[in-house]
């Protein structure tokens, strides 16, 4: 039966189909095995997307670099799991669905909590899974049978589960802090939430008279409105200034309050008037100030940053209104010393870009510092890896100087905080489940509290709930800890983190559950394989091909779907892996992604070429099925030296990828790859083999079925080698080549090619290196002599080396075909003096050619180009004269007409010299 294979590439039709075919198979589903399983264990946990989520180039660039490594390890013989999910991303959940309840002319307050969170739950159901399909599309080799979702009831339980046991440990308290209140998101956000920018602004004196004096102290302030709830003012006690005035009282401006003069650290001698006011409920420092004074707590703040009654007359302004009024008002009072210029570090909301209001508010904690001391061993013992090595670095500075964690948000959608209040006695009450009555007094008016928890969480625990925890599962036993984290570095505090504090707290006994029959493992065991993951790569950014970001703002944002449809997503891939140095951003040109798909196209071609001769000849049966752990190539005959070579080459290539993969050098593996395949493989060893396969070199049928029979057990090993970068095209013409019979029922399921000694051959690389370097010398003589392709010239070779001689004699027929060469001559002496002979190490190589030139039109061609270019370069020296003219060109087009100078003037230069030789006039 003939070999089908369509004539043209389409990536398209290709890639839907085997996309599909993976998944209807289940083939990447990993069972969990049983007790005294032997096979290697490598998985993955896929940084869940939001479930509001689109694929944009970052998911592109991280989701291929885990495929390739997952279906390399697959294809080594590895158990393999690949775990999806999506994430419920409380913020942008909630308000997306809010947005769609608005343009109903709805709002969530209507609906009610329930009512809200039923919406939320379809909103999911109709839109939630969109970027799973994309994924699907693009052939990720997923476990799908394990996707879950960050707020399925299992998941919630073990949220819950971890919740009641940090709190009955004493590492999740209830208090009064500052935090980061967003007034348009109405919640708490943590620091990372945060965007700091540097703005003008002013920096306001204000004085407030001495009680019983004459005195004032000025205090300086860029936020006056909050002068409302200051409750002291402190000086420092060194301070000279003010030592008259300890023990006294200032009168508060506006509020009609006295508040006392304090001495703290917090007032710097240093600084201004070295005396500042203290506001507890509305700056952080000032808020430790408060707790060492014993100062009360006054918040003029609602939850929308407007003004409340403790502000008195401003009561219902909102907080940029209430600073001019408190400004005019001082000013008109005689309070207003004066302002200037400052400029402000302003907090902003990540997700709304309102300004943050630091806010006096109960939240819920986690005591981070014992799970830090754990988190930050692990990675200084190296039981966690990090590549680039530098984000050790980075993550351990930032574990070293971590504060606590705000885990509550004043949100609806989410995992509900598991604490209830007494309303008779005010208890609070943290259980796994809700409680029927209040155990200090036997009320049941029970209410829960009604904020939820910060995503960041949940996904915190993902690496051990996903597979079962708080259950002793086999999973548990089998993948964890996982083998690696691929993600960005914007989430290395959010998520990686705090993996790791929660996989190094609840995966050590007694947390981590044990069946009665397992052995624990000795305490430096337990901490080393409580890690959620051995390995973090943090993968770079993927920037537009000039270097820019890509933003929204600035339009430059590619959409990987658009690159996936116009060029396949194969050769997308291959853009990406190629350019993935650990470390270095990418500038993702589109142009490049054409480029791969030509190579995609070549290896087609090849792959089409192989079928019609081994069809034609009636040879060349599928290589046996390459079985794990095989070294090599099976059922490759070596005869001649471009088989010894290729065989060769194969091998180190197979070695250099397994290499590089190991360290997470994509760019490195995708181009041998790319070099072997088409340079070596397609351009030079199947053009060699040709006149053999073609019988064109006087051999008979066995050596013709010989040439096809390698050919197609080099090609079937090349493509395995190349499917973790290309999955598609290479499971296409995997399944071609057995002629719909496939060994497995993928190529994901074959063998990795491993590299084997014996299979090496240095002799043959060099020989053939020499070989191609003498075809490619040849080919340059005739180029620069502009010999006509149809026309064979005799070459005149000299070399010292009879080995090399005996070389070039038994290659002839490759030199002829592939370099056009009429006849060899060897000479005696070397031809280095001989004009236009090319002279190397190994050998000399002269062109015998006679060049035939029409003299008269040669000249009459040098004079037109003379003249074009002499113009040329008039034209850019008069527009580089002119002063008006630079002055106001961009500078890239000056340096445009400097280039076109230069490069013209050279030009000019090497025609000149041609006429001078030719002897025009
Ligand atoms: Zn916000
Ligand atoms: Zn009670």
């Amino acid at each position: 039966m003939p070999h089908e294979l369509p004539k043209a590439y389409e990536p398209g039709a290709i890639e839907t189909r085997w996309a599909e075919y993976w998944k209807d198979q289940n083939l990447f589903h990993a069972s969990t095995p049983p007790e005294g399983h032997a096979r290697n264990v490598f998985s993955l946990l896929l940084p869940p997307p939001n479930v509001t989520g689109r694929l944009h180039m970052g998911h592109m660039l991280n989701q291929t670099e885990m495929d390739i490594i997952i279906r390399w390890h697959r294809m080594l013989g590895d158990l393999t799991l690949w775990l999806p999910g999506t994430d419920h991303a409380g913020i942008a959940t909630q308000m997306m669905v809010e947005r769609q309840l608005r343009s109903e002319g709805k709002s969530r307050l209507e609906l009610g909590r329930d009512e809200f969170i039923l919406r939320v739950w379809c909103w999911r159901k109709q839109y939630g899974g969109a970027i799973l399909d994309q994924m699907k599309r693009l052939g990720a080799s997923v476990d799908w049978e394990r996707e879950y979702f960050t707020m399925d009831e299992n998941l919630s339980r073990a949220v819950r589960e971890v919740f009641v046991r940090l709190y009955e440990q004493g590492l999740i308290y209830r208090g009064k802090y500052i935090v980061n209140w967003c007034p348009d998101c109405g919640t708490a956000i943590s620091d990372l939430e945060v965007k700091h920018e540097e703005v003008p602004g002013k920096l306001y004196e204000i004085r407030y008279p001495v009680v019983g004096s004459k005195e004032f102290i000025t205090v300086a302030t860029t936020r006056p409105e909050t002068m409302l709830g200051d409750t002291a003012v402190a000086v420092n006690a060194k301070d000279d200034r003010y030592t008259h005035l300890h023990g006294k009282k200032v009168f508060l401006p506006l509020m009609n309050r006295e508040i006392p003069i304090i001495l703290d650290e917090l007032a710097n001698p240093e600084f201004g008037t070295g005396a500042v006011k203290v506001t507890p409920a509305h700056d952080p420092n000032d808020f430790q100030a408060g707790l060492r004074h014993n100062l009360p707590q006054i918040d003029v703040m609602d939850e929308r940053a407007h003004m409340n009654a403790n502000a008195g007359p401003y009561a219902g302004l909102d907080r940029f209104e209430a600073r001019k009024r408190v400004l005019a008002d001082l000013e008109a009072q005689g309070f207003l010393v004066g302002s200037k210029d400052y400029t402000i570090s302003l907090g902003k909301c990540d997700r709304s870009g309102t300004v943050v209001e630091p806010r006096l508010s109960e939240q819920w904690f986690v005591k981070i510092e014992p799970l830090a001391k754990r988190a930050i061993e692990v990675v200084e013992k190296g039981y966690i890896r990090f590549t680039p090595d530098n984000y050790k670095t980075i993550y351990l500075n930032w574990m070293y100087n971590i504060h606590d964690w705000c885990i509550s948000r004043q949100l609806w959608w989410g995992h509900r905080i598991p604490a209830w209040r007494c309303g008779e006695c005010k208890e609070i009450i943290v259980a796994r489940t809700a409680p029927a009555k209040c155990p200090k007094c036997p009320s049941s008016q029970l209410e829960q509290d009604t904020d939820v928890l910060d995503t960041w969480f949940s996904s915190a625990l993902l690496p051990f709930t996903a597979l079962g925890w708080p259950e002793p599962t086999r999973d548990l036993d089998v993948f964890y800890p996982t083998s690696l984290l691929i993600t960005g570095f914007d989430i290395l505090f959010f998520w990686v983190a705090r993996m790791i504090m929660m996989g190094c707290w609840f995966m050590i006994p007694p947390e981590k559950p044990m069946r009665p029959d397992q052995k624990p493992d000795s305490p430096e065991e337990a901490l080393r394989n409580s890690v959620p993951f051995r390995d973090v790569y943090i993968h770079a950014l993927v920037r537009d091909a000039e270097r820019q970001k890509m933003s929204k703002t600035k339009g430059n944002v590619l959409d990987p779907i658009e690159v996936i449809e116009q060029y396949g997503t194969d050769a997308t891939r291959f853009t990406l892996a190629a350019m993935a140095a650990p470390g270095t951003d990418i500038a993702f040109n589109p142009s490049r992604t054409e480029g791969y798909r030509n190579f995609a196209n070549k290896i087609w071609n090849a792959a089409r070429f192989m079928f019609m001769n081994i069809d034609r000849i009636g040879a060349g049966q599928a290589p046996s099925p390459p079985k794990p752990g095989l070294k090599g190539v099976d059922g490759f005959t070596a005869t001649t030296l471009e088989d010894r070579w290729i065989l060769s080459r194969f091998n180190g290539v197979a070695d250099y990828v397994n290499e590089a993969l190991e360290e997470f050098r994509f760019h490195e593996a995708a181009n041998r790859i790319y070099d072997f395949f088409w340079g070596e493989f397609c351009d030079w060893y199947i053009e060699l083999i040709k006149p053999r396969l073609l019988l064109e070199d006087g051999g008979d049928k066995s050596t013709a079925q010989v040439a096809a029979s390698n050919l197609v057990a080099l090609f079937e090993a090349s493509l395995r080698l190349l499917h973790p970068v290309m999955p598609f095209i290479t499971e296409e013409i995997w399944h071609a080549i057995y002629d719909g019979n496939p060994p497995f029922k993928s190529i994901a399921l074959a063998a990795f090619p491993l590299a084997d000694p014996k299979q090496l051959d240095l002799q043959a690389e060099t020989h053939m290196a020499i070989l191609q370097d003498l075809i490619v010398s040849v080919r340059n003589l005739r180029a620069e002599l502009k010999v006509e392709p149809k026309v064979k010239t005799p070459i005149q070779v000299y070399t010292y080396e009879p080995e090399i001689r005996t070389l070039i004699e038994s290659n002839r027929n490759a030199l002829e075909r592939l370099a056009s060469v009429e006849s060899i001559t060897f000479m005696d002496s070397s031809l280095a003096k001989l004009p236009g002979a090319r002279h190397t190490a190994r050998f000399d190589v002269h062109l015998v050619y006679e060049q035939k030139i029409d003299v008269e039109a040669e000249c009459a061609r040098l004079k037109k180009e003379l003249e074009k270019y002499e113009k040329n370069i008039t034209n850019a020296e008069r527009q580089l004269g002119n002063e008006s003219f630079l002055a106001k060109a961009p500078a890239n087009v000056v340096e445009g007409l400097r280039k076109q100078k230069t490069e013209n003037e050279s030009l000019r230069d090497k025609s000149r010299k041609k006429w001078d030789e030719l002897g025009c006039k």
